[in-house]
């Protein structure tokens, strides 16, 4: 028997009987159109009769340099004749005409990229027939008029506007203001018209047999798939090349028979905020794509219930009948045929993010979806765009149309940011203490330019792609930024920048969507997003935490959590930590204390500490520095009360807190050379300080628990500092637990020579504060030695968490700044890294590293809490990754909680042991 080319609507069970039973793969056969109109005729809503050939016919006519595959258009004629019976029509025939559409539909929906036919049928012959069975010549005369339309444009390639001029003047020489105020004998003189369009483009008659008109049309549909149109969306959508389209062949139901007949489009829920009801709009009189053309103005669906009000009726049943079967939100297409209802479209509506979610769990709350369900709807993405204040999408539109468009760059960071420009980061933290709301203007940022970054409202750079510091600091504080806007020139003297013709001076106003990577001169109105505000959002991942948290959510070896993923936040100050445990953290996963170093009025007891020739002279130093310390830990043990907070001993090289070299060196050659005596000594005292710390390759030098050990004073007076806080907070009612965490051991000798020094110090304050605290020290895991000997580290480390930067930077043996600068890029692109393993984490090398450690840890000290404190911790990838492999929680920003939290989730449902 020849292979099944063609299904009737009716023939659902035997297609999908085909395709192995999976409604995935029914789509892909029949298309989503074609799929869901056969599945609304087997739940028994009104559809008019029709067939589907398959995407594989069209694929074989496609392989088959343009011709149908054999046997399949017998079948679609044998279905025709089904159909036939079914409408009581006959195809062709004047007495009686049968009508049909031909329609596109592939398994995606590719809206508006491929072609339909309406009206099939219709012939000198025919069109008589129709006008004196339906006793309206108008009508019958308007449908054929738009078949040679439609016809000749999508199956005849002649240029759409030939017909639409011709329209206009028939229009214009009848005084009709609207197609609808054609008589009958203007439409069959306009149909004349279109007649000699058709034969003077093609130098033929437009074909005047019904089953020509249906073949051409089923082979226009088909070619369509390799439209420009057609083949640029699927780029775009990354949808493959390969699926090919299904064909649908419909019979036609007419909206434009009169004031009982209408057509229309319509959402069962607001596709823009998910509210519930029925949103859409119809037409009186009308037929296909009137109402989205925009043609005449339609009217809210709503307002059916009195013109239309049974057809109305029904069309809400059938909406909540759709939406049971479904259990998602919908997207109809309609028509009313003198008062009679028919649907002729049905797909999973597209939405905004922020209905995505509303309707998500207000279908949990209807008994349609369950919990479960509804988590996996949303995705990170989603939740990501709902937390970052927006622009006034009108209000974008109209600053670009008065010209206020200043530069284009790369989405680093996103959100919608306003403030007033400033070339420096010192300008910009001075500014905005004064109030000022700021935006941070740079070439490219640096480390010492980030408490400029932490005070500005955004970020707009003119190098650096979307792994930059300035884009990966904005991320982290989720701050609106914009690198690599490469038009743009600053002009340091003069206090301007100037891009694309426009100038801007420094203080004056820009606002930043780092959404897409505009920015804009002027103030655009934003509309902000407030997490707890957002009460399904909250709702989502109350359940999502739920669901993480279920014993039993993994199986592994022993030693291994049963229960899913946690999320913990990266937070240095007691405001992110409140922020993060308002995002729905459940610890602190790293706490840098480094950045209590930078601060201004800390700095130089810091210089004077490094400089210190003896031991006294730095113990001295460290002395005035423990009470700011203090304070520190202070804020954030009371934020967190309650829950862990893992605080990182100080890690970076120490020439980070000295000046810069080259810089240094300048101003004494300067002084030197002007003569200037005052303050030289002191200045060339730290310049040979400098040159003394000068390291090779730093990040690779003295720093981590190689600092501690060589200078163990800072980190004593570190974990000195944290006890005392954390005893003052418990003594004043709260519950804080503090977690040590020593960076970048690499043997355990290193812990073992430091760790119990600490450890005495811990057990020393506690005394004198009469407190016994529930603490813990650990270790973090960013050395592949390390990864390799956990069994070894795990006997005194109580803890591991992974530092994925430092541990993708070592296992690759990369510098991430050199390597994103300068090849990774070129690697991504030709396919040599599938995508950058600084953002998401190389399950093979880096992730096996991981994982041999876990398992090694775990083996020596089962119940070793393991947590990955790097910028992958907000990755979902990354997340799902850290989920198999057995880490107890993430710490990432503050800003990517709510994102991780989903995420982890998703990663304990995808992943749920088989019962
Ligand atoms: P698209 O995928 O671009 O929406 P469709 O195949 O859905 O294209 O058809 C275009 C328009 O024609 C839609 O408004 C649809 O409802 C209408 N239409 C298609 N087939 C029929 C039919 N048999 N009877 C009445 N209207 C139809
Ligand atoms: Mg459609
Ligand atoms: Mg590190």
């Amino acid at each position: 028997m020849a292979k099944k080319w063609v299904y009737l609507f009716g023939e659902l069970d035997q297609a999908q009987k085909y395709v192995g039973g999976d409604w995935q793969n029914a789509l892909g056969l029949l298309g989503g159109k074609g799929a869901n109109l056969a599945e609304m005729t087997r739940i028994g809503l009104p559809v008019p009769p029709g067939l589907t050939v398959t995407s594989e016919a069209c694929n074989a006519y496609l392989a088959n340099g343009n011709k149908f595959p054999e046997g399949m258009w017998d079948q679609e004629l044998e279905a025709l004749h089904t159909i036939e019976g079914l409408a009581g029509k006959k195809f062709g025939d004047s007495a009686n005409p049968l009508l049909v559409s031909c329609r596109s539909g592939a398994k995606f929906s590719m809206p508006g990229m491929m072609d339909t036919v309406l009206n099939i049928g219709l012939t000198d012959a025919t069109v008589e027939g129709l006008a004196k069975l339906t006793e309206n010549p108008r009508f019958a005369w308007d449908a054929y008029r738009r078949l040679i339309q439609g016809f000749g444009a999508v199956v005849l390639d002649i240029p759409d506007e030939a017909f639409e001029e011709a329209l206009d003047a028939a229009k214009k020489q009848a005084g009709a203001k609207e197609d609808v105020d054609l008589t009958a004998g203007q439409l069959k003189a306009l149909a004349g018209e279109y007649r000699k369009i058709v034969q003077k483009h093609k130098g033929f008659d437009f074909p005047q047999n019904p089953l020509e008109q249906l073949s051409l049309a089923t082979e226009a549909v088909f070619r369509s798939w390799n439209g420009r149109k057609a083949v640029s969306y699927r780029r775009h959508e990354e949808i493959p090349d390969n699926l090919g389209t299904a064909v649908n062949i419909v019979t036609m139901v007419f909206g434009n028979m009169g004031s009982t007949s209408g057509t229309g489009v319509a959402f069962t829920r607001n596709p823009s905020t998910g509210e519930k009801g029925v949103w859409g709009e119809y037409l009186i009189n009308a037929q296909g794509e009137d109402v989205v053309a925009g043609i005449r103005t339609p009217k809210k669906v709503a307002t059916m219930a009195d013109e239309l009000p049974e057809a109305y009726k029904q069309f809400l049943e059938i909406c909540a009948i759709l939406e049971k079967h479904y259990k998602n939100m919908q997207d109809i297409e309609f028509t009313i045929e003198r008062g009679r209802l028919w649907m002729l479209q049905t797909r999973n509506g597209k939405r905004t993010s922020a209905a995505e979610i509303k309707i998500a769990v207000d279908m949990v709350g209807e008994n349609l979806i369950d919990r479960k369900t509804a988590l996996t709807r949303v995705t990170p993405a989603q939740v990501n765009t709902l937390l970052h204040p927006q622009f006034d999408a009108n209000a974008k539109k109209a600053a670009q149309a008065a010209g206020k468009f200043l530069a284009k760059g790369v989405n680093a960071s996103p959100g919608a940011a306003v403030g007033q420009v400033y070339f420096d980061a010192d300008l910009c933290e001075a500014k905005a203490k004064e109030g000022q709301a700021v935006i941070m203007v740079r070439p490219f940022t640096k480390p010492d330019d980030v408490h400029g970054m932490i005070a500005a409202k955004g970020i707009l750079t003119s190098e650096g792609g979307a792994t930059s510091h300035a884009a990966v600091v904005a991320r982290q504080f989720g701050k609106p930024c914009v690198v690599g806007a490469s038009s743009m020139r600053i002009d340091f003297d003069a206090r301007k920048l100037t891009s694309n013709g426009v100038v801007v001076k420094e203080g004056e106003w820009i606002s930043v969507d780092g959404a897409t990577g505009e920015a804009f001169v002027g103030q655009i109105p934003t509309v902000a997003a407030k997490f707890e505000e957002q009460k399904d959002l909250v709702t989502l991942l109350q359940w999502a935490d739920g669901v993480a948290a279920e014993p039993g959510a993994r199986s592994g070896p022993a030693g291994y959590p049963s229960r899913g993923l946690m999320v913990w936040a990266n937070a240095d100050y007691p405001s992110d930590a409140r922020r993060a445990r308002n995002f729905g953290a459940q610890g602190i996963g790293l706490c840098r204390t480094e950045h209590m170093f930078f601060e201004q009025s800390r700095l130089p007891i810091v210089q004077r500490m490094i400089l210190a020739k003896t031991s006294e002279e730095r113990t001295e130093a460290l002395n005035e520095l423990l009470p700011f310390q203090r304070s520190d830990f202070d804020g954030l043990f009371e934020a967190m009360t309650g829950l862990p907070v893992i605080i990182r001993l100080i890690d970076p090289p120490l020439h980070e807190f000295l000046p810069d070299e080259e810089a240094l060196q300048e101003e004494v050659t300067t002084m030197k050379v002007l003569g200037k005596t005052e303050g030289l000594a002191e200045k060339e005292t730290v310049l040979a300080a400098v040159k003394g710390l000068h390291e090779s390759n730093p990040m690779m030098g003295l720093r981590g628990i190689r600092l501690s050990i060589v200078m163990p004073e800072i980190v004593q007076m570190q974990v000195r500092a944290l006890f005392e806080a954390a005893c003052d907070v418990a003594a004043r009612g709260f519950d804080p637990h503090p977690e040590v965490m020593i960076p970048l051991t690499g043997t355990v000798k290193e812990l073992e020579y430091i760790q119990p020094k600490l450890e005495v110090i811990a057990k020393q304050v506690m005394q004198e504060k009469g407190r016994q605290l529930d603490y813990k020290f650990g270790t973090m895991i960013e050395i592949p030695r390390a990864a390799v000997t956990a069994g070894e580290i795990a006997r005194l480390a109580v803890f591991f968490s992974f530092g994925t930067n430092d541990l993708t930077q070592m296992t690759y043996g990369y510098s991430r700044d050199d390597a994103e600068r300068n090849f990774l890029l070129k690697y991504v692109e030709e396919g040599i890294l599938p995508f950058n393993p600084f953002q998401t984490i190389d399950r093979d090398g880096v992730g096996r590293l991981m994982d041999i450690c876990i398992q090694e840890g775990r083996k020596s000290r089962p119940g070793l809490e393991v947590g990955i404190c790097g910028e992958h911790g907000g990755d979902p990838n990354s997340i799902e990754w850290c989920h198999l492999i057995g880490n107890n929680y993430v710490s990432c920003s503050p800003f990517r909680v709510p994102v991780a939290r989903l995420a982890a989730a998703q990663a304990a449902i995808k992943h749920a042991p088989k019962k």
